[in-house]
């Protein structure tokens, strides 16, 4: 029987260490593109979390322009009271009078304003906090995702050197004839698996029945075989 042949189980060795070694590199590859995504990511929610303050800060300093202005309003008025005790005349008194009224109604005005601006001011430092807890919490969640790819990185380059290691060994096992018809199907086949068991006499590479011939031939010849469908080679497991 094939499948039992000790021949043909070196070669279902060298190709399940085949299929790992895919899987492997095609992960590894992979990688990068996971790794840009997750900078992506993580960029993002900064970027978000600088918005929130830019925000507070824009709000803090309209609030300190608006304190200077009103510092500069009651120097004014301090000026106006001072001269008003060197003035002789009532009329020159009284005009300096109403330009004190005029200031005063002016520092009022931005009294309130900057009320307003401390109260957004409240609101902006309140969602500013919540975002970056939120933020923060994403983000680390992100950077360990992103270490943890790192390290995973590592680890793949690993389990490839010692998956190669072993398909030398395993190719070396396999008898020459058998190994260079495997490796036409490999060629052939883009993507494993390249050997496939017959079941209900289909093959389970591609799932098409298979004729009688390569029945016959792997049953009764116990010929290494391949499906007359997909050109896998096939085997019936007993
Ligand atoms: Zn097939």
């Amino acid at each position: 029987m094939l499948s039992n042949d000790a021949k043909f189980k070196k070669l279902l060795l060298l190709h399940s260490r085949d299929r790992r070694s895919k899987t492997l590199n095609n992960e590894l590859t992979n990688s990068p593109k996971v790794l840009a995504k997750l900078e992506e990511k993580i960029q993002i929610e900064k970027e978000s979390m600088a918005m929130a303050t830019n925000e507070l800060r824009a709000l803090e300093s309209l609030n300190n322009s608006l304190e200077n202005e009103i510092i500069s309003i009651s120097e004014k008025i301090a000026q106006h009271r001072n001269k008003q005790l060197e003035v002789k005349k009532n009329e020159e008194y009284q005009a300096l009078e109403t330009e004190i009224a005029a200031q005063l109604a002016k520092q009022s005005e931005k009294e309130d304003e900057q009320i307003e601006v401390l109260l957004k001011i409240d609101d902006a430092r309140e969602t500013a906090t919540i975002a970056e807890e939120k933020v923060s919490v994403r983000v680390q969640n992100l950077e360990k995702q992103r270490l943890e790819l790192l390290a995973r990185e590592e680890e793949l380059k690993k389990d490839i050197e010692i998956i190669s290691g072993e398909i030398t060994l395993s190719r070396e096992e396999v008898e020459t004839p058998m190994l260079e018809i495997y490796d036409r199907t490999k060629k052939v086949l883009s993507k494993p698996p390249y050997i496939a068991p017959i079941e209900d006499q289909k093959c389970s590479g591609c799932n098409l029945r298979v004729s009688n011939d390569v029945v016959s031939s792997v049953l009764i010849e116990q010929k290494i075989t391949q499906c007359d469908q997909c050109g896998r080679i096939v085997y019936i497991e007993r």
